[in-house]
């Protein structure tokens, strides 16, 4: 399964059935469509910089010129026509590009080289059998976890960097800390497993983080117990929730989901509709019952730790006596 899947299954089981199922609303792709734009990115990313990976090392002396042009030559060859001259070209051939290579010069300058310790882009998760890496929730249900990596890299002997690509903003850092953002997370228990193109770092070992592709800006999502004194030589700011504590609320939170399975409790939550789903128009949220619906909202926000009611769009049609 995918991180993905198992992030959508996190956040609402409803959410994660119409996914399985391949249900989406009907729309026609547009060349400004953020989704197309996002792929294309991530498109052009890897395009320019895969061969790097596989021998082509670059000149240190010239990496931010070469990886540079790399970029923008993928450019030029995947813009469709009509985008080619559009703000959005100009902006990544003279901002993006060039301050994504001074970053990528900057994180293989220290540390190991990139010679002897090459990048990996868009990098499968599997083990060292390339098998899809089985992650250990502490469930009776683990996980066959597939997918990609944007961007692994061992920054210094045993200790790695993970970063996902994100075309202009980043994951909150209250969702990520809660586990409703589990996708590096869980890309850092399967490195932990040996599970990254065959590499891997034990989880103190390893920083997590998100890369703004158009404003060009890195920010660490969160760290390992042992990663501090990395990030401080990187300059990055340490986050006090450390990646031990977020992948205990994954394994929670997939617990609770799990229970729910089992159960028969499956059911929508509601608890964060307005915040980040794109089914509402499919959604069939007044089924099941108000009343069991709640009761699910209550199990996630005390395990969450979240004080303050969600918004709940549905609230005040509960009829009297039904709240549990
Ligand atoms: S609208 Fe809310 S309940 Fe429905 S699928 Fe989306 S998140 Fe789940």
């Amino acid at each position: 399964m995918s991180a993905s899947a198992l992030k959508l299954l996190i956040q609402c089981p409803y959410r994660f059935i119409w996914h399985r199922l391949g249900v989406k609303s009907v729309e026609l792709p547009t060349l400004d469509d953020p989704r197309f734009i996002g792929n294309l990115l991530h498109k052009i990313i890897e395009g320019a910089l895969r061969p790097l990976t596989s021998g082509r090392t670059p000149v240190q002396e010239r990496f931010i010129t070469d990886v540079t042009q790399a970029l923008v030559n993928e450019t030029h060859r995947l813009l469709p026509g009509p985008l080619a001259h559009a703000p959005l070209a100009l902006h990544l051939v003279n901002y993006a590009w060039p301050k994504l290579a001074r970053w990528l010069g900057d994180v293989t300058s220290h540390g190991e080289s990139w010679r002897t310790a090459p990048a990996l882009f868009e990098s499968l998760i599997r083990s060292s059998r390339s098998r899809p890496v089985t992650v250990d929730l502490e469930v009776q249900a683990n996980i066959a976890l597939t997918g990609k990596v944007d961007f692994a890299m061992t920054i210094a002997p045993q200790f790695g960097l993970l970063v996902d690509w994100k075309k202009s903003s980043i994951p909150n850092s209250k969702d990520f800390n809660r586990g409703l953002e589990p996708q590096l997370a869980l890309y850092a228990l399967a490195g932990a497993q040996d599970g990254i193109d065959g590499t891997g770092w034990s989880l103190a070992n390893t920083i997590v983080g998100h890369y703004n592709i158009l404003s060009g800006e890195f920010a660490i999502a969160t760290s390992g117990s042992g990663s501090d004194a990395i990030a401080k030589q990187f300059k990055w700011t340490v986050r006090r929730k450390k990646l031990e504590d977020i992948t205990t609320t994954v394994k929670s939170l997939w617990n609770l989901r799990h229970e729910e399975v089992v159960t028969g409790r499956f059911a929508a939550d509601t608890s964060q509709c307005e915040d980040f789903c794109s089914d509402q128009d499919l959604c069939r949220k007044g089924s099941p019952e108000h009343h069991q619906r709640l009761d699910q909202q209550k199990r996630l926000k005390k395990l969450l730790g979240i004080d303050k009611p969600l918004p709940d769009s549905n609230a005040e049609k509960i009829p009297e006596g039904q709240d549990p």
